[in-house]
């Protein structure tokens, strides 16, 4: 496969030279660098690599393009090449100008750049660079290829494959998930050594853990809790952005602080593909991101974690609190901080609840892993030359039964047979 690409369109050609020159010295080794003053040729280039299945992994633009915009432009990259990270070239002090600026603000609100880049002045400019290997890193991650990813393996998507990359996502750890029949899947069971039974975990360090236990996960990425050790100044249930907000501050104050949480790390925000609004990220944050960094800015100033345990209970005992933790372990503080984030409730329409009692349904969360999975349908469908409209409700249905292990109820087999193939579809005569 070739390398992938990194495509710079720009109509002023000095200013498309010096970003050139600076991808290639620093990135040619790993990536096609090509530029390009034309749309039209970029979007050439951009459909045959889209047609021949071959990856782009960033596209700079500048907003004002001969006949076009960037704007319009990174609309079509993104159809083109769903995964490619998008940035708009911008000159330095053009954010001021007014076109340019709402150019920026409605591209970044429409989601069709990832953010918006200072063209280079030196050479090397190094704060250029910066962005460019955020992009790179978001790509890689995207693309699941970003270094230090846990690898799972399974034969089915649904059951326990399901349960371990739910377990995973909760503890916004990086994975890539294979069917043990692909061809990544049997590359990575036969590194696995003859006892290894599914599903498997392979992780960074090369630990294999054949069909492994949540505790089991927590141990081997070190989300657990020092046997031996039952006190601390502070417990704090909940490691949501509240809760990771209050470990920063706890043992950055010298606290001996504990973060509990029955899931991992994050909480709800880890399912945020992108938090926009959160302070200090202005080009936003996954909220698995998000939460990594939280995580660890505590860490390094001496936090505790037990991941994947649920606190059951709370009760004062003298002047101390204590927490009671799975396989009852009693942990003691001298405070809790209750971080636990809200739950749901149902809302109450009489008529859709009597529904459900009579088709004996019930509703539940889109599971994780779901989103990725009816994404990957959906540019397989673009590539093979796919032009519906709103074709995503249909992906997200055939992900939602692979995922889940569900059957379809519907008129039309036939986007499920060719994107879910697993997935058994009733089809009323
Ligand atoms: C898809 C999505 C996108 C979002 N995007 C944005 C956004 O762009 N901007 C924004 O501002 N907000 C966004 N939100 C909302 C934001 O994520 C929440 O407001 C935020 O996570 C709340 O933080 P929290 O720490 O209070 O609670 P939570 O994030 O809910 O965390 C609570 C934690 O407590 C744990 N817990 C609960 N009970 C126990 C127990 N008994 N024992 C152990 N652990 C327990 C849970 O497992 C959970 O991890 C988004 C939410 C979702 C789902």
């Amino acid at each position: 496969m070739p390398a992938p690409m990194l495509l710079a369109v720009d109509g002023d050609p000095d200013a498309l030279g010096r970003v050139e020159r600076e991808l290639r010295d620093r990135y040619a080794s790993s990536y096609r660098v090509v530029g390009t003053r034309s749309p039209d040729e970029a979007l050439a280039i951009l459909t045959e690599l889209a047609d021949a299945g071959e990856d782009v992994a960033l596209v700079l633009a500048a907003q004002w393009l001969s006949e076009t915009t960037g704007s319009e432009l990174f609309e079509r990259v993104r159809l083109l090449h769903p995964h490619a990270r998008r940035g708009l070239l911008v000159a330095w002090g053009e954010w001021g100008h007014r076109r340019t600026a709402e150019a920026i603000f409605d591209s970044m609100a429409l989601g069709r750049i990832d953010y918006y880049v200072l063209r280079p002045a030196t050479s090397p400019d190094e704060l250029f660079h910066q962005a460019i290997s955020s992009f790179l890193l978001d790509w890689t991650e995207a693309r699941l290829i970003a270094p230090h990813t846990v690898r799972v393996v399974a034969d089915a998507w649904a059951g326990r494959a399901y349960e371990l990359r739910d377990a995973l996502q909760r503890c916004a750890i990086p994975h890539a998930f294979y069917l043990s029949d692909s061809e990544e899947g049997r590359v990575v069971l036969a590194k696995s050594g003859a006892g290894a039974r599914l599903p498997l975990m392979v992780l960074p360090d090369g630990q294999v853990l054949s069909d492994p236990t949540n505790m089991e996960i927590a141990n081997a990425t070190s989300a657990w809790i020092d046997p031996d050790r039952d006190e601390f100044d502070v417990v704090i249930v909940g490691s949501g952005p509240a809760g990771l907000s209050a470990a920063v501050y706890g043992a950055s104050e010298g606290l001996e602080t504990l973060v509990v949480d029955e899931g991992g790390v994050g909480g709800q925000a880890s399912s945020s593909s992108l938090i926009r609004n959160y302070l200090g990220f202005p080009r936003g944050v996954s909220g698995r991101r998000l939460a990594e960094q939280a995580y660890e800015q505590a860490w390094v100033f001496g936090g505790n974690y037990a991941l994947m345990h649920r606190v059951s209970d709370l009760s004062q005992v003298g002047e101390r609190l204590v927490v009671i933790l799975p396989e009852d372990r009693r942990i003691s503080a001298r405070a809790v901080i209750l971080a636990t984030g809200a739950a749901y409730r149902r809302l109450d329409v009489a008529a859709l609840d009597a529904l459900l009692d009579v088709y004996d349904a019930h509703r539940s969360a889109l599971p994780w892993g779901c989103a990725a999975l009816a994404g990957k349908a959906f540019s397989l469908y673009r590539r093979r030359g796919g032009a519906r409209r709103s074709p995503l409700p249909d992906f997200y249905i055939g992900a939602h039964a692979a995922v889940a292990n569900l059957s379809v109820l519907s008129r039309d087999e036939n986007p499920y047979r060719s994107y879910f193939p697993r997935v058994v579809v009733v089809c009323p005569a």
